[in-house]
């Protein structure tokens, strides 16, 4: 652990904590407890409007071949009026219902009674029993780490399933697309109101429990930090890593079997796609010990926020590019599919070496090298809300001292390489990246935010020791 701590007689704490106001915010890090007009609006924005933005996206490629304009125009022109969409729409079935409960069950228990076996045989993968960060309350959670294992296993079913054993087609998610959609919301919806119901009546550590006393922010961006069942079933590495994004590959593999099924090959653009992709989510499994020293795990509670987006958001807007290649068949000339391949690859180095960087350093608590030296950086101070003093660094060196978020700017750019598989036709497969622009500036300032409430004018220190946030020289 990075924070070593250092207990002080609660006399002198009161002491310090009264006398200055850097401390005493200092002592209230972690998620606001007060909530702006700001927030509260785009709060309400997206509890009203997330859920349309997600259907609107699937029904236009459903009935529209992914065109976002068409829709528009015949409800303007009153070519089509809502009902008319609405009642084309596919509603929930038996079959969907049962292919998604069966996939929530599977995952439980690959979760739960499948211990990690994984690190024992491959060199460098750290899973099994793991240590998450120190929460304001100062708990120290233990988690299983066993996702990679999961993917695998599910992986290798998929394959035998679909080279073998034939139970099933490897286009049963292409085809259930919408019926599946209804039960990943009730799920969604369900989860997160149970997480405010455990909140006010069981909570799995009261210290950790926020409550703004606004209805709408807390049900939004959860009240319980760390909510659990029993000792091992986290809520949020759970639906943070599974269902949602073991489910990413597999629907991934479902566009592309549904393309070979409709034209009797696969796209270039489709391969890129499920190759970057793939990438993206195998590092998350590989590094999922890493993952709980990331924002989600360490300073997000557990709301709608993660419970919705996880079971809604995630698995459906994430995957955009393959359902529209499976309307829309790209085949990229070589240069352009080896440009962009180069782009996803660049982007993916950076944003995993950023990471890598961070938790190096973290680990060894700067006994490292960066780039073969030994990192800089900058010396820092916090306090738990029970007053026990926390030391801590922040670097300045390697990617963390050209900018302050270079990971994201990395992920920015393999985000950008998945929608340029698509071509320029549509605007649709371009959601992605609009979308995790605006997702990681705003994750960049919350951020910053906090760690200004967290480090105070250690905070100060370090974003005058570097002064940009993603691109270095511009922002
Ligand atoms: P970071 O991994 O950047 O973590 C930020 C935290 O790191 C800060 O709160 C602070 O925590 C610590 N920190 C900040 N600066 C320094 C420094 N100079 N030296 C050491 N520690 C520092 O952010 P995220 O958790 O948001 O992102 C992790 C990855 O996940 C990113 O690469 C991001 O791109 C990706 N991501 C992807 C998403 C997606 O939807 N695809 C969504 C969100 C993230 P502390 O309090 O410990 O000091």
């Amino acid at each position: 652990m990075a924070a070593h701590q250092e207990k002080k007689p609660s006399e002198e704490r009161k002491h310090k904590s009264t006398q200055n106001d850097t401390q005493t915010s200092q002592v209230q890090w972690g998620r606001a407890w007060e909530v702006d007009w700001f927030s509260l609006a785009s709060i309400l924005f997206l509890l009203m409007f997330a859920p349309l933005i997600v259907y609107y996206f699937i029904m236009s490629c459903d009935q529209y071949q992914c065109s976002l304009i068409d829709p528009l125009i015949d409800l303007l022109t009153g070519n089509k009026q809502l009902s008319d969409i609405w009642n084309k729409t596919p509603t929930l079935t038996y079959r969907a219902a049962s292919i998604y409960t069966l996939w929530v069950v599977f995952q439980m228990l690959l979760y739960l009674f499948i211990p990690d076996f994984c690190h024992k045989f491959l060199p460098g993968y750290v899973g099994g029993v793991q240590e998450g960060a120190v929460t304001p309350a100062g708990v120290v959670n233990k988690y299983e780490i066993n996702g990679l294992q999961a993917w695998i296993i599910t992986h290798v079913l998929w394959f035998a399933n679909a080279y073998y054993f034939h139970w099933f087609s490897p286009t049963i998610i292409f085809d259930n697309w919408i019926p599946l959609l209804w039960c990943a919301n009730v799920l969604g919806y369900a989860v997160s109101t149970f997480a405010m119901i455990k909140s006010y009546f069981f909570p799995t550590s009261a210290e950790d429990c926020k409550f703004t006393g606004n209805f709408f922010y807390d049900y939004m961006m959860g009240i319980e930090f760390n909510p659990r069942i029993g000792k091992w079933f986290d809520f949020k590495l759970f639906f943070n890593g599974r269902p949602g994004i073991v489910a990413w590959t597999l629907i991934n593999l479902s566009y592309a079997a549904k393309q070979q099924e409709l034209y009797g090959q696969v796209t270039n653009s489709m391969i890129l796609v499920n190759v970057l992709q793939g990438i993206y989510v195998l590092d998350f499994f590989w590094n999922e010990a890493w993952y709980l020293k990331t924002i989600d795990i360490c300073h997000d509670h557990f709301g709608w926020y993660l419970g919705w987006g996880d079971c809604v958001w995630l698995p459906y807007l994430y995957t955009l590019q393959g359902l529209y290649l499976v309307y829309h068949p790209v085949q990229l000339c070589t240069a352009n599919a080896i440009g962009i391949l180069m782009l996803g690859l660049i982007g993916y180095y950076i944003f995993r070496m950023t990471n890598h960087q961070k938790d190096l350093f973290r680990r060894t608590n700067g006994n490292c090298k960066i780039w073969g030296k030994k990192p800089e950086y900058i010396e820092c101070s916090y306090m738990s809300v029970d007053g026990t003093k926390y030391y801590s660094k922040l670097m300045t060196s390697g990617f963390w001292g050209w900018a302050r978020h270079f990971n994201y700017t990395g992920d920015l750019m393999g985000s950008l390489a998945y929608c340029l598989t698509c071509g320029f036709e549509h605007i649709l497969p371009y959601f992605y990246i609009v979308y995790m622009t605006i997702l990681l500036t705003h994750r960049c300032i919350r951020d910053e935010h906090r760690c200004f409430s967290k480090y105070g004018k250690d905070w100060k220190r370090y974003t005058a020791a570097v002064p940009y946030r993603l691109i270095p020289g511009i922002f």
